[in-house]
């Protein structure tokens, strides 16, 4: 499949990575919105949280605990940002979903 992260997780593109288990690999964003910027993304192929399967929900609920678990590792301790782009309004750019994780400063909030 032709996926940027597909290949990631693969390892047949190299990235930054922060953290990875068997269901998510966690790794830094290469063009930064923020002081910190990584992305969380689960190991399975998938475009929108509506086509997720159930096994693929369970996967994502599996980022969901373990994102606030790293709090050193991200830089979580003074707040952040979590983010999933769906779609073209949203700027979605890589067709598998992933959760952009921001950090390390203040953060405004207007998207518009
Ligand atoms: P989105 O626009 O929500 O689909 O987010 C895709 C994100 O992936 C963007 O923030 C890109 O900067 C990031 N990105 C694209 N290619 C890579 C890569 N090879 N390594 C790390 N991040 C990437
Ligand atoms: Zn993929």
């Amino acid at each position: 499949m032709d996926c940027i992260f597909c290949k990631i997780i693969a390892g047949e593109i190299p990235a930054t990575k922060i953290y990875e288990d068997n269901d998510m690999i966690i790794i830094k964003d290469i063009e930064p919105k923020a002081k910190n910027h990584f992305l969380c993304i689960p190991k399975s192929h998938f475009k929108f949280l509506k086509d997720m399967n159930k096994e693929q929900a369970a996967q994502l609920i599996k980022c969901f605990e373990k994102i606030p678990l790293l709090e050193n590792e991200l830089g979580l301790k003074k707040g952040y940002r979590l983010i999933i782009n769906q779609g073209d309004d949203a700027g979605q750019s890589v067709h598998h979903l992933h959760i952009h994780i921001l950090s390390g400063q203040k953060m405004n909030w207007q998207p518009a």
